[in-house]
């Protein structure tokens, strides 16, 4: 038993606003085929791998010293990442970088948002975006989509005119749902945005649609394009995000942030494999035709499909989307229950990871 297990968390201390709330939980199960997390199935190549190996071990011989506190050398590389992958002139001053996209929505959200102010979403959507603004203290204003899930722009610059909030969300493609927002359509909603329009494009290498990084030149003072390491880069587990908005905003993170958040083994495991982003992203394209693959595949077999722009696929018509959730896994195939009714979410897995969540999708049935 361990010490002080006495205590429960009722008994803390805690926060009025916090009791009762559930942490962040996707089940980190050990089964065969693991769909859940919309990661890249693929591991890094041997070539990312020994050039991470050499330059972490490079990095530890500095490791009596702090690391650089705002990351230049890495900005810099992500910013000529970005500019190359969308066309859009980026510098170092551009870009922001912290432990996950997770961690900068936090520090936007703190600098942003907190007590008496709000922030904005369009459900359903990124279940972390509410739960950042309650541990921020930031009230949740929910808005909501059609109910194909896509998003009505018009109707959400009425909305965020209505409700002024203090930073306004919208994740593009979304997620769990899959469509991408039109970059032009984004123009009302970020005008009708009294503060900060946060657009997170954690899935933006798998979709069709240009990004919205295009669109800070336009509004500097309000965009900011939050974007990560974890999904086409493959760089889960490296624990990268970034954002992409003016020098300013940048400026404001300063304030928020805490000195030395990016340790000098992250920086380096990053610069190291955003050197090898090419071969890494080469997979994109393969998860997209999976993806078509994947949504055919079930509308076939009778499922309702909500069409996506990224590496996962929201489907149903479940009577009960929980106990298809385990029926599911009782075959070894973990997806995720993102609690939307009649409906189960699944990662595009490799080739033989997307037959076998096929084959159970069979006997599961509807
Ligand atoms: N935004 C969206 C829309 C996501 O789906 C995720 C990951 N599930 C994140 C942000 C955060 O990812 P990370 O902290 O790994 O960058």
């Amino acid at each position: 038993k361990p010490l002080g297990d006495r205590v429960e968390l009722a008994d803390l201390p805690l926060r009025e606003d916090l009791r009762g709330r559930t942490p962040y939980g996707a089940p980190q199960l050990d089964v065969p085929v693991r769909l859940n997390t919309n990661e890249n199935p693929y591991p890094p190549t041997p070539a990312l791998v020994a050039e991470v190996a050499r330059e972490v071990a490079l990095a530890a011989e500095q490791l009596h010293r702090y690391p650089d506190r705002d990351a230049v050398a890495l900005r810099e590389d992500l910013a000529a990442y970005l500019a190359d992958a969308t066309g859009v002139p980026l510098t170092g001053r551009n870009l922001w970088a912290a432990n996950g996209s997770n961690e900068i929505l936090q520090q936007v959200l703190q600098a942003f948002g907190g007590p008496g102010r709000t922030a904005l979403g369009f459900e359903p959507s990124y279940s972390m975006h509410p739960i950042i603004a309650a541990g921020t203290r930031t009230e949740w204003a929910p808005a909501p989509r059609r109910a194909d899930f896509s998003l009505d722009t018009g109707r959400a610059a009425a909305v965020v005119a209505e409700r002024r909030p203090d930073v306004v969300f919208v994740t593009s493609p979304n997620n769990p749902t899959g469509q991408s927002v039109p970059t032009e359509d984004l123009r009302p909603l970020i005008e009708a945005a009294p503060g900060v329009v946060v657009v997170d494009e954690a899935y933006a290498e798998f979709s069709s649609r240009p990004s919205a990084v295009g669109l800070i030149g336009d509004y500097p003072e309000k965009l900011i394009v939050s974007r990560t390491m974890s999904k086409a880069f493959a760089f889960a587990g490296g624990r990268l995000g970034y954002l992409a908005a003016a020098p300013a905003v940048v400026d404001a993170l300063l304030l928020v942030r805490l000195p030395y958040h990016l340790s000098v083994l992250t920086q380096a495991a990053a610069r190291a494999a955003l050197r090898h982003a090419d071969e890494t992203l080469a997979s994109v394209a393969k998860l997209a035709a999976e993806r078509d693959r994947v949504m055919a595949e079930l509308a076939g077999l009778g499922f309702d499909v909500v069409p996506s722009d990224a590496n996962f696929v929201l489907f149903g018509w479940f009577e009960d989307a929980r106990a298809a959730w385990r029926s599911y896994l009782e075959r070894g195939v973990l997806i995720r229950d993102v609690g939307i009714t009649g409906h189960l979410r699944v990662t595009i897995g490799t080739p033989e990871e997307n037959d076998a969540f096929l084959a159970a999708s069979k006997e599961v049935g509807r």
